[in-house]
């Protein structure tokens, strides 16, 4: 029982509170995907993915987050909030979803960028909530076994299973840089802002001329599956 709180009433609210004391809140972020793909891109996946797993597991889905932690774009398109802004703003929501009863709260994040601020958020929350409340972290592409990317074969694969309308396949194209050093050096050097255009020369990671949308409805079906494995595991 999916409740997407976007075209809830205050009578669907308590109708629905008697079924499910749930909620997920999808966080995103607005950046450049490449040329082909919108900057709504982590937001329109979260987004997607938080209510197809409600609908597996019940719960109310909040109307996603979609500004996150983005300055390893810049020069690129990136609206950004600093690492203590979303901290405090997701700190204020879960506070507030408590104080409507919800007890069981899930950050289900579509945006890398953001990992280091939802590390700490239990800590953060910390004697703030009743006792009884949980709030617990998923980043969704741990949820696949495919190498996650950036506007590659992964992310344009899962925007053409959700809007084919924003994808311009025409304009698809691979890292125009060669990307040869290890993960382990990527993974570090991509915290620093500015970053990801140097690394990738045109801001994408992977190549999206390999994406169909019967690969990203698989990917959806496997998120999908994993988040709803994983939120019962936690509950
Ligand atoms: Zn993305």
């Amino acid at each position: 029982m999916s409740v997407p709180v976007v075209g809830m009433s205050e009578h669907d609210f308590k109708a629905a509170l008697k079924k499910t004391r749930r909620a997920i809140i999808p966080v995103g972020s607005l950046e450049q995907h490449g040329s082909h793909l919108p900057v709504y891109t982590d937001s329109l996946i979260a987004e997607y993915v938080a209510r197809s797993v409600a609908d597996r597991v019940g719960a109310f889905v909040l109307p996603v987050i979609s500004y996150g932690v983005s300055f390893e774009h810049k020069p690129m398109f990136n609206v950004s909030l600093r690492n203590s802004t979303l901290s405090t703003l997701i700190c204020d929501v879960c506070i507030s979803l408590t104080e409507n009863r919800i007890r069981k709260i899930i950050i289900l994040n579509g945006h890398h960028g953001n990992i280091g601020v939802f590390q700490y958020i239990a800590q953060e929350l910390h004697g703030r909530l009743p006792e009884a409340a949980r709030v617990h972290t998923i980043h969704y592409w741990h949820m696949m076994k495919a190498e996650f990317d950036h506007a590659g074969e992964v992310e344009t694969s899962l925007v053409l299973a959700i809007a084919p309308e924003l994808v311009r396949m025409d304009r698809a194209a691979p890292n125009s840089k060669k990307l040869s050093k290890s993960k382990a050096a990527y993974s570090s050097i991509t915290n620093v802002p500015g970053s990801f255009p140097k690394i990738t020369g045109n801001g994408v990671w992977g190549d999206p001329r390999k994406a169909t949308a019967a690969k990203g409805e698989k990917w959806i079906e496997e998120i999908t599956a994993g988040l709803a494995k994983t939120i019962s595991e936690l509950a």
